[in-house]
Formats: C-alpha cells, sequence, structure tokens
C-alpha cells in the first residue's frame, strides 16, 4: 500500500467515530445534547471574542490577509477547531463548542435586522477564512456532505455549449468540471461576468467552487435567523437566558472585553501621588475625561466615581493609597464630611464593607451600553457620549501632547459615525503611541483592539517600562533588546 493512502486510511479510521465529522460546518443542525447554562454562554462568549475582533477589521478597512491572520489568531485563543489531521484528541469537544457557540449566538442575534445583517457579514468571513484554510480534501468531503443545490454538468452538456464557456472562462482547459446552480447563488460570478448564463442557470467552474459555498453559507444563515426571530418570542418566558442573549447581543458595540479583576493589576504599587502623571501618559479618554473633571470639580458623582474608582483598584492602588487619593481630590470636603459621604463606597468597592465582593473594573462595553450618563455627568465614553465637536476639541486638548494632529481628526470621526467606538480608541492609542514604534493597524499588539480601559493602560505602561529597561516591543509582541 502507498505510504499516502495508508496515512488516508488510518485517517478515516481515526476519525470515523468522531461525532462530528467535518471541521467546517453550514450549522444545519442545532446541538440536541443537554448544555448547562454556564457552558451556554462560555461557549457564545468566546465565539464573539472572534466575531467582534472580525467587525473591529472590517470598521478599520483592514485588507484580507491581516483581517485572516488577526483573524485565526483569535479563533486559536478562543475557538480552536483541529484539522482532522491534527494530533489531538479535543476535536469532537471543539467542533462541539463551535457549534454550540453559533446557535447561542443566532439567538442573540436574531432580533433585529441590523444585528442580523451584522451577525452574517461576520459570520460568513469566519467560514470563508476557515474554508480557505482546509486541506483539498477537508474542502471535497465537506461539499459532498453539505447537500448543496448543485448538479455536476455532464460531458455532452459541457461539449454543447464549449464555445459560450470558453467565452466566459477563457484560461479554462478541456478538463475543467462544472457545477450548474441557479444564478441568483452566484452574484458575484455573475456581476463580474465570470459565469455562462443560460435558462435562469450559471455554469460555475470548479476553481470558482468556493463562491457558490460562500453564497450558500450566507444564504442559509439568513434564512435561519429569519425563522429564529419568529421562534424568539417563545423563549423570552425563560428568564434565565434573557439577560445572557441581551448582553451578547452588545457585544458588537463594543468589542468583547474581558473582566478585568484585581489579580490583572496593572502595576505594582501605585500611589496617589502618581495618578495625575499616569493619567496624561497612559489613560484612555473615558478616564482621563473622569481625572480632568475631578481635577477640576474636586468631586464626581457616583457613577463616575464608580467606573473610575474600579479602574485605578486594578491599575494597582491599594485601598490605603485609594483613601488618600480621593480624600485629596475631594478638597472642598471636611474630613468628617468625606468620612461619612464617600469612604464606605470606595472600601466597599475593595470588598471591605457590605457583601464583600471584590468587583472587576467596567469593560468597554459596560462603560459604552449601562448607565447612560446626563448633561450633568463625566462617566461614560466619550467618543459614544460627546457630541462631535466636544469630542474633537477634547481629543486636541487631552493628545495633542502625545503626537495627535487636527489631521487625524476624520479617520477618528468616521470610526465614531459607523459606532465604532473602540475601533476609534484603538486608532488614538496606536497615534499617540507612534514614537513607541506603535504603526497604524497594529493595536495593542497583533491589531487587536481594546476592549477594556485597563487593557488600554497596561498596554501603555508595558510600552514605556520596554523603553525604559531598553527592550523594543514589536507589534506582533515580539521583544528586542536594544
Ligand atoms: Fe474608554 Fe473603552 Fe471608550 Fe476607550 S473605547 S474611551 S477604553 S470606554
Amino acid at each position: 500500500m502507498q505510504k499516502s493512502s495508508r496515512r488516508q486510511e488510518e485517517e478515516v479510521q481515526v476519525h470515523s467515530d468522531l461525532k462530528y465529522s467535518h471541521r467546517l460546518s453550514l450549522y444545519d443542525r442545532p446541538p440536541t445534547e443537554d448544555i448547562t447554562l454556564e457552558e451556554f454562554e462560555t461557549c457564545a462568549i468566546d465565539r464573539l471574542y472572534v466575531l467582534s475582533e472580525i467587525e473591529s477589521c472590517y470598521a478599520r478597512n483592514r485588507p484580507f490577509d491581516e483581517l485572516k491572520k488577526i483573524t485565526k489568531s483569535q479563533c486559536e485563543k478562543h475557538v480552536p477547531l483541529d484539522h482532522n489531521s491534527a494530533i489531538t484528541k479535543a476535536r469532537d469537544d471543539q467542533r462541539r463548542k463551535d457549534i454550540t457557540g453559533h446557535f447561542v449566538l443566532r439567538l442573540a442575534f436574531c432580533r433585529s435586522e441590523e444585528l442580523r445583517r451584522r451577525f452574517v457579514k461576520a459570520e460568513t468571513t469566519l467560514f470563508r477564512i476557515r474554508y480557505l484554510d482546509a486541506s483539498e480534501r477537508e474542502r471535497r468531503d465537506f461539499c459532498k456532505s453539505g447537500d448543496f443545490d448543485w448538479t455536476q454538468v455532464d460531458e455532452s452538456e459541457k461539449s454543447m455549449y464549449a464555445p459560450q464557456l470558453k467565452a466566459a472562462v477563457p484560461d479554462a482547459d478541456a478538463k475543467e468540471q462544472y457545477f450548474k446552480v441557479k444564478w441568483t447563488s452566484v452574484p458575484d460570478l455573475v456581476e463580474k461576468r465570470r459565469v455562462f448564463l443560460k435558462d435562469g442557470w450559471a455554469y460555475v467552474p470548479s476553481r470558482e467552487q468556493s463562491s457558490i459555498v460562500f453564497q450558500e453559507f450566507q444564504t442559509r444563515l439568513e434564512k435561519a435567523l429569519q425563522m429564529t426571530a419568529k421562534a424568539l418570542p417563545r423563549m423570552d418566558e425563560d428568564t434565565r437566558l434573557e439577560p445572557i442573549l441581551a448582553n451578547l447581543s452588545q457585544g458588537f458595540i463594543a468589542g468583547m472585553g474581558s473582566e478585568w479583576g484585581t489579580s490583572e493589576n496593572t502595576g505594582e504599587g501605585i500611589r496617589a501621588e502618581m495618578v495625575d502623571e499616569l493619567a496624561h501618559k497612559h489613560f484612555p479618554m473615558c478616564m482621563r475625561n473622569l481625572h480632568d473633571n475631578l481635577k477640576r470639580d474636586h468631586h464626581l458623582k457616583h457613577f463616575g466615581r464608580l467606573q473610575y474608582g474600579l479602574f485605578l483598584k486594578v491599575l494597582g492602588l491599594s485601598i490605603e493609597e485609594a483613601l488618600a487619593f480621593w480624600r485629596r481630590s475631594f478638597s472642598g470636603y471636611t474630613d468628617d464630611q468625606f468620612n461619612k459621604q464617600y469612604k464606605y463606597n470606595i472600601r466597599h468597592s475593595y470588598g471591605l464593607e457590605g457583601r464583600r465582593a471584590n468587583y472587576p473594573a467596567k469593560s468597554c462595553q459596560q462603560i459604552l451600553m449601562n448607565d447612560q450618563p446626563g448633561a450633568s455627568d463625566s462617566h461614560g465614553c466619550p467618543y459614544r457620549h460627546f457630541s462631535p465637536n466636544n469630542l474633537q476639541t477634547a481629543l486636541l486638548s487631552m493628545y495633542s501632547p502625545q503626537g495627535l494632529t487636527e489631521a487625524d481628526l476624520p479617520e477618528i470621526m468616521n470610526m465614531v459615525r459607523a459606532e465604532a467606538y473602540h475601533v476609534a480608541c484603538t486608532r488614538v492609542y496606536e497615534i499617540t503611541h507612534a514614537t513607541q514604534n506603535v504603526r497604524k493597524g497594529d493595536g495593542i499588539g497583533s491589531g487587536e483592539t481594546i476592549t477594556h480601559p485597563n487593557q488600554y493602560a497596561r498596554a501603555s505602561m508595558a510600552l514605556e517600562h520596554a523603553a525604559a529597561d531598553g527592550v523594543k516591543v514589536e507589534a506582533d509582541g515580539d521583544i528586542v533588546m536594544s
């Protein structure tokens, strides 16, 4: 037996006992096993990390190669999906997680036309990247299994239309295989005149088979989402799922931020008197705005204190230093007033009072979507909650010392208009760290988008530490000694 065919046979034997025999999926069968509520949520959140990064790539007009690289690295982190030939025992578990996450997100994203459109775009892109990454054999097996609505053109029909086929695909040779599909299934090929059309059928050469597969994926998903939307009111009775689904559907607006608790402290031993300098050098706009307001008014309202206080806690401010910082900042109050009105809340946020919970810092998603600020509030995200004029003025006043100029504003405002607020924030990070070797498109490393204010501050502080230690952090995260 030839070595390669023996290997293929072994592969078939190894995978014949897999429940999910294909890595690629058209997601036409929902999972039927029982899953826990925790798994329901985790599978969806992990998938959403990947999809929201795809959305961010579109908002930044990244070329397809960059989008592919970023998506693959996000997939490895959150939704790994090994090829059949990979040496791993976890294939079934990975595929189950992939399918479960997809179906949970259908529930979250079927609720409006806009959410459906964005979900279909991100999911079709993910599918396309995985398909292009698959081996010939994997694609062939997948196409055979997919119940696609196409017919292979036989030799007699091929010779009957040989001149027309040749005109549509001039470089095809006589061996080229063709598939007949409804012309509406391949609008991109029809538009580019890359297929022969006859009686409503498009004759698609095998090399363009992927176009049919992608279109089929998209069409099926669009229909499935509409059906899910119709079935959704019945699910609203389940009060356990509703908050989870509502939360998930916000993932596209602000990206998926991981929780940042005190275990991810950004800097060790931050003292109260250091905060002002850190704010000017390393804070994202939301925190810089709170800091500036606190300095100006010697006061912040409840949600502002909460947003800023938790951020500073995770940044590395101990409870003693936090009390010192807030006491000094509230300079118009007597000790007695401060102790009665504010000390308890500060200790509470450190888990030292009340429920003694160790509250994490708020993510971009929470800041963007919850507790909308009123006219006299200073919490929230300036990219979303400031008027366009105020935002531009504030951007220049806060970040021109770090290199942001008027010429940068149109690009940032375009992102804001497209409601890609965290992408605009990422672009500001890149501009203000250009002197530290951060280039356009690098994000906070490997092209990643900001999803948490502490992530912004940590990345900025890490660059400064690396420069002080005489090392250079390259965009791909490599450290180079200088
Ligand atoms: Fe803050 Fe996130 Fe808004 Fe940036 S995008 S300003 S980090 S809330």
